[in-house]
């Protein structure tokens, strides 16, 4: 019995075990006790992870992945819910205990996942998974460089990421057509020191033109002439380092007219 991959889910199977075995040992086991697996799908990174001392639960879309992982995996401790990660309520799911999110995750909908887990970063101290490699770098990527944008600073703000290897599409089934890159996410125990809201809007703001100069781009924001005098506004948002995103965002925040 296989599962037959359905291309608008996203399925690549991954066939290589050694790199499964490299994603489960890639996580970190700091401060949760579970984790939650999104996409299974034949559950050949679940095997590994059941060999570690945490509760694993899975979360699958597929009927036919979950009707296959519910034959073969009667040892999981957790649960096998079938669903959309994009629509579960996470704390009604899970309550308030801490929850990493593990996966070879459904490269169609990579960012999606990324923003949710921003979102519920409260209560997941970490992301360890695969993406596809472009993916994958944005997230990673510092100032300077054309994959730094809005993903890269949002995630970067609140977690430390780490890029760890890359993975080729040989390893597949079927093969997707690009390069998948493996990373970390650990939650930073630091506070923003600055207004949450303010500071996404500023991110979102400045790569929404991200040719421009700040000076340009934040005109929709309504800020002073004296505050837009300040150097910081002569550059573009890929230059700015994630410090630099909130030391605009605390000026910005201050400005007086
Ligand atoms: N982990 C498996 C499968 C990876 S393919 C392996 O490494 O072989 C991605 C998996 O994510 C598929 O099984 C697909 O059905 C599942 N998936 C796609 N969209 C999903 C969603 N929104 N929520 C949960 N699972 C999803």
């Amino acid at each position: 019995m296989s599962v037959r991959a359905k291309k608008h889910l996203g399925q690549h199977f991954l066939t290589d075990e050694r790199i499964a075995a490299d994603i489960a040992d890639a996580l970190t086991h700091n401060g949760y006790q579970r984790v939650l697996e999104i996409g299974p799908g034949m559950g050949v990174l679940t095997k590994y992870l059941l060999r570690k001392p945490f509760t694993t639960h899975v979360i699958e879309i597929d009927q036919e992945s979950v009707a296959y992982l519910e034959a073969q995996y009667l040892n999981l401790h957790g649960r096998i819910i079938p669903g959309d990660f994009l629509k579960i309520d996470l704390p009604a799911f899970f309550g308030d205990e801490p929850l990493a999110i593990v996966g070879n995750f459904p490269y169609n909908i990579s960012s999606q996942i990324v923003f949710k887990v921003l979102e519920n970063r409260q209560q997941v101290p970490e992301l360890t998974g695969m993406f596809q490699k472009e993916v994958a770098q944005r997230i990673a990527e510092k100032e300077g460089s054309k994959k730094y944008g809005i993903l890269s600073v949002l995630t970067q703000a609140f977690y430390e990421v780490s890029y760890l290897f890359t993975v080729p599409p040989s390893v597949f089934r079927p093969p997707p057509k690009v390069d998948s890159g493996v990373i970390r996410m650990v939650r930073k125990n630091t506070r923003l020191p600055v207004s949450e809201p303010l500071f996404f809007k500023v991110v979102k703001t400045a790569f929404n033109q991200r040719r421009k100069t700040l000076r340009n781009s934040l005109k929709p924001m309504n800020l002073s002439d004296s505050l837009r005098e300040d150097t910081i506004f002569a550059k573009r948002p890929e230059q700015l380092s994630v410090q630099a995103f909130i030391e605009l965002t605390s000026k910005i925040a201050n400005d007086v007219f």
